[in-house]
C-alpha cells in the first residue's frame, strides 16, 4: 500500500495496478466514456480520507487535479517513475518521431486552496461570475460531448453570472477580453499535477505539446 496526500489535501492510499485494471485500460469503449479511468481509480483507492471502502460517487466527487494526480501515482508505483514519450511531429511535411524521456516524480504539483468557490468580475461587461472546480462528475459530462472545447470546459465550471445560471451561449458570446480574464481566474486557482510537456521537433523545430497521460507508454511501456 502506498500513502499519498492529494493536491486537495485529502490523504489516500493506493495499490498497484493488476491485470483487471489492464483490461479496463485497453477497453476502447470504456476509455472513451471515462468509465475505465473511474473504475481504475475506484479499484486502486485502498482508502480515501477516513474511508476504506471507496464508492464510485466518492471517486466522481474528487477534483480533477486529484484524479490526475492519482493516475500519475498509479503509473509510478506500478511501472516506475521513468517513461519515454513518443511524440509524432504535427508538421505534416515532417511527421518525425521524437523520443522525450520524462521522470514522473519531477512533474510539478500545485495544492488546491481551501476555498471551493470563487468570483471573477469580468473587465468588459462588469458582470460577476461565480465558479467552482472541475470534478469527476463534470469530467464525465464533458466526455459525453461529441467534442469538448475549452469553452465547454469553462462553462461547466460556472455556477452563475450575476446570480443567473449559465447557458450554452454564456461563454461563446462573451467578449474575448472577458473570456480570457475568466480563463486566467480559473487557471490561477487550479490545483493538481502539471502533465503538459512542451518540446520542439528535433528534425524541423516545430513546437510540440503533449500530455504525459495521453502517451501510449503511460500505462503500456512495452507497447512502443
Ligand atoms: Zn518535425
Amino acid at each position: 500500500m502506498y500513502p499519498f496526500t492529494l493536491p486537495s489535501g485529502l490523504p489516500c492510499a493506493l495499490r498497484e495496478l493488476t491485470g483487471a485494471e489492464e483490461e479496463l485500460l485497453t477497453n476502447a469503449k470504456l476509455l472513451r466514456t471515462g468509465e475505465a479511468i473511474n473504475q481504475v481509480l475506484r479499484n486502486c483507492l485502498v482508502s480515501l480520507g477516513d474511508k476504506t471502502d471507496v464508492s464510485m460517487s466518492e471517486v466522481l466527487d474528487l477534483l480533477a487535479g486529484d484524479r490526475l494526480f492519482i493516475l500519475v501515482k498509479l503509473r509510478q508505483i506500478s511501472l516506475g517513475d521513468e517513461m519515454t514519450l513518443r511524440l509524432t511531429c504535427p508538421n505534416t511535411n515532417c511527421q518525425g518521431i521524437n523520443l522525450v524521456p520524462i521522470n514522473l516524480e519531477d512533474l510539478p504539483v500545485t495544492p488546491y486552496p481551501t476555498e471551493r468557490e470563487f468570483t471573477c468580475t469580468l473587465p468588459s461587461s462588469g458582470q460577476v461570475v461565480r465558479f467552482g472546480y472541475l470534478d469527476g462528475h463534470k469530467e464525465k459530462r464533458l466526455a459525453a460531448l461529441p467534442e469538448a472545447t475549452i469553452a465547454q470546459g469553462m462553462l461547466i465550471r460556472i455556477l452563475d453570472i450575476d446570480g443567473t445560471a449559465p447557458n450554452k451561449k454564456t461563454v461563446t458570446e462573451m467578449s474575448l477580453k472577458d473570456c480570457q480574464a475568466l480563463r486566467q481566474a480559473m487557471l490561477a486557482v487550479d490545483g493538481g499535477v502539471e502533465t503538459t510537456v512542451d518540446t520542439t521537433c528535433e528534425q524541423c523545430g516545430q513546437p510540440i505539446r503533449a500530455r504525459v497521460e495521453g502517451d501510449a507508454g503511460f500505462f503500456f511501456p512495452s507497447g512502443h
